[in-house]
């Protein structure tokens, strides 16, 4: 078969020109295991395991040999993200981003979820203009592959870091879309939880796309930092930082981190360490420069403290 990428997925050797060897054993061990996440879970909450059966429509088979590997798009807390190509079925030569974890699940509040939804509507639910689609997925060796829209407008912070900082108005118009997303999470009862810099990307006419929709994820490599704070911390509630609560406000507090990111040039907290950033943080004491204006002082300062 031609053109298929090393199921191991090792760093560099993107070549495609490996086999693909698909480990059933490994597969069905996988989806036992997925069935019950191991996400400590708050009473009222439910989880449901991302799966091949939940994610990818029933008439077309998805595995790896349906896609080339092109190149590393990037690397987040939980695995690496590549660029592919489909190369057979449905969506041909389409270009793709293809995240590798071990697992993942979306957790809701059921109360909040206006109608209890069958599972598998659940992604039905989660679809929005501003949230990535997520096209396929399959599982093989033990992990998960998620297919997702290709975004190809870049992280939003690349271009804040390009421009220093962000006038309001541009900050308005990126916080907007990102309230809308948040908003239509909220309302299916997922808290989105990780709103960073890193994971807000731009799609080609330059709106704003979550490269998540608030997925518990399992990091693809062993022992790692499921249940600690890997990556950036600057941008998370104190509720987070002290596992005191999850509730939808976390989202908000985030959101306003990123909004003084916008226009002040860095995070409201921040220092040369994450110990003594955690103390900032939970500490809360926000010093807003003279140059805001009164509307976004005012703004950071209800979802900020
Ligand atoms: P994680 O959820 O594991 O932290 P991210 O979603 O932050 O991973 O993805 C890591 C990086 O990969 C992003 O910062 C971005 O550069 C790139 N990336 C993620 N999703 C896409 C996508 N759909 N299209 C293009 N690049 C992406």
């Amino acid at each position: 078969m031609a053109g298929v990428f090393d199921i191991e997925i090792n760093d560099q050797d993107d070549d495609g020109r490996a086999e693909d060897a698909i480990d059933v054993d490994a597969d069905e061990e996988f989806l036992s295991a997925s069935s019950s996440s191991g996400i400590e879970m708050a009473e009222g909450f439910e989880s449901v395991p991302l799966s091949e059966a939940l994610v990818n429509p029933s008439t077309e088979r998805i595995g790896p040999e349906h896609f080339q590997l092109l190149k590393v798009l990037g690397k987040g807390g939980y695995g690496k993200v590549f660029q592919v190509r489909k190369i057979a079925g449905a969506h041909l030569n389409r270009i793709f981003a293809m995240k590798v974890l071990k697992k993942a699940s979306i957790v809701r509040n059921q109360k909040d979820t206006a109608h209890t939804k069958a599972e598998r509507n659940i992604l039905e639910a989660v679809k929005h203009p501003f949230i990535v689609d997520l096209i396929y997925a399959f599982q093989t060796g033990g992990k998960l592959y998620l297919i997702l829209e290709y975004l190809s407008g870049g992280e939003l912070f690349m271009h804040l870091e390009r421009e220093g900082i962000f006038l309001e108005d541009t900050a308005s118009f990126y916080l907007s879309e990102i309230v809308l997303a948040l908003e239509h999470l909220h309302k299916q009862g997922i808290i989105y939880r990780d709103l960073k810099p890193e994971n807000i990307m731009l799609d080609a006419q330059g709106h704003v796309v979550l490269t998540d929709f608030g997925l518990c994820k399992e990091s693809v490599e062993e022992g790692d930092m499921t249940h600690t704070f890997c990556g950036t911390i600057e941008y998370m509630a104190p509720e987070i930082l002290t596992r005191t609560g999850h509730a939808k406000a976390v989202d908000w507090w985030s959101l306003g981190a990123l909004m003084f990111d916008m226009l002040v040039g860095a995070p409201p907290f921040t220092t040369d360490n994450r110990k003594k950033t955690i103390e900032k943080i939970l500490k809360g004491k926000l010093v807003l420069p003279p140059y805001l204006t009164p509307e976004a002082k005012d703004l950071i300062r209800k979802v900020c403290l």
